[in-house]
């Protein structure tokens, strides 16, 4: 189950932006913009920081949710909603 995850969650990280807060394995929505398209992704897993409430992606997340980003942009929808689902 969600191998990268666990992984993720034993190692204790410190926050880069407020050096306080811990970050934590959560889901985040994030939003894009590109040329007239507006991209909502839900539900994307991140560790996200107790404190101050920023959040990290890891590069296969962050690569998932540029192509998704992509394809709506191609597609030429000014409003996408997309919620994520993960394997595992
Ligand atoms: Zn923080």
């Amino acid at each position: 189950m969600e191998g990268w995850f666990q992984k993720q969650n034993r190692i204790s990280m410190k926050c880069q932006i407020c050096k306080n807060g811990e970050t934590l394995p959560g889901k985040v929505t994030i939003t894009l913009e590109k040329n007239n398209s507006l991209v909502v992704l839900k539900d994307v897993p991140a560790l996200v920081c107790n404190n101050c409430g920023d959040y990290y992606l890891d590069a296969v997340t962050t690569q998932m949710v540029l192509n998704k980003a992509e394809d709506a942009v191609l597609k030429g929808a000014e409003v996408e909603i997309i919620r994520m689902k993960m394997a595992g």
